[in-house]
């Protein structure tokens, strides 16, 4: 069983998620998936890795270093296409229909997946359907994480404390299943993502009964799950439980900078738990993407 890293590199004194990743991209491995035949075409399965669907990292972060024409030569080095996901909602980078417009087209031209990471549980209301519908796919986390008392704790940072780690853990099954059940999203990404504090005890935390509550709504609301290469989530247990219940996959490496792409976790765990191209997401056509089928509030 493969657990959550717990030696991620996290940095000390905080300021946003943003910044975070950003120190985290700094830290490079080598890293070579095989060489495929895939170029950025989605039609051409890769031809060395042992899976019968196109390598697909949506879930990219790219930085100034990382520019789009630099991150083009990767995707084409790699064989893995990227999707991207600006950061989007209330006080993000894309925060309103005129920015999303713009980002979108910042965009145009280049063999990438146009999506977006919404921040928030209210991240709709900056933006119209229409705006929305215009991207490939949305994903969102449950990571910003609402205390009893209203703080919110980003439990990607070191130095989250849990004092009752049962009492936390049915807390943060719930909010999944919110930002499953209330956000119009594709993906949720960082899926079963425990902080630091806690990692080395994901097999015991994360039990049947929670996984399945997660997995459950991810059906309900026909969003994907992510399989995340940098945090190495979900487990086998989990990826094997959400594909018999007809869930859909993602691959995400949640990289900024260099090691976008890195997809060795997704690649090795979709391979042991058999995963095949009609357990992968593929983005929604318009008129069918969740910001236009999906009630919620606005
Ligand atoms: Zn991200």
């Amino acid at each position: 069983m493969i657990k959550q890293r717990k030696n991620s590199n996290q940095p000390e004194n905080l300021i946003s998620r943003r910044n975070f990743l950003c120190s985290i991209a700094a830290s490079a491995a080598t890293f070579a998936i095989g060489t495929y035949c895939a170029k950025g075409d989605t039609n051409d399965a890769p031809k060395t890795s042992g899976i019968d669907f196109p390598l697909i990292d949506f879930h990219v972060h790219l930085e100034k270093e990382m520019t789009l024409e630099k991150a083009v030569q990767l995707s084409n080095k790699l064989g893995v296409k990227f999707g991207i996901a600006e950061h989007g909602g209330f006080r993000q980078i894309v925060d309103g229909d005129d920015t999303l417009k713009r980002y979108i087209e910042s965009l145009e031209g280049h063999p990438f997946y146009k999506g977006m990471q919404a921040e928030g549980l209210d991240w709709m209301k900056c933006f119209s359907k229409d705006a929305v519908a215009q991207l490939d796919y949305v994903l969102s986390d449950a990571l910003t994480f609402p205390e009893k008392d209203g703080r919110l704790i980003r439990l990607w940072t070191p130095k989250v404390k849990i004092e009752d780690k049962q009492d936390f853990m049915d807390r943060y099954v719930d909010f999944n299943v919110l930002v499953i059940s209330s956000e119009p999203i594709d993906i949720i990404a960082n899926p079963t993502f425990l902080p630091l504090s806690i990692a080395d005890e994901y097999d015991t935390l994360w039990t049947e009964e929670r996984m399945k509550k997660i997995i459950e709504a991810a059906v309900k609301h026909d969003v994907a799950i992510e399989i995340n290469s940098r945090y190495n989530i979900p487990s086998s247990a989990f990826i094997r439980m959400a594909k018999s219940a007809g869930v859909k996959f993602s691959f995400g490496s949640n990289y900024h900078g260099e090691n976008i792409g890195r997809l060795d976790y997704c690649l090795k765990i979709a391979k042991e738990c058999g995963l095949t191209q009609k357990d992968m997401f593929m983005p929604k056509p318009y008129g069918m993407k969740p910001i236009q089928k999906r009630t919620f509030d606005s």
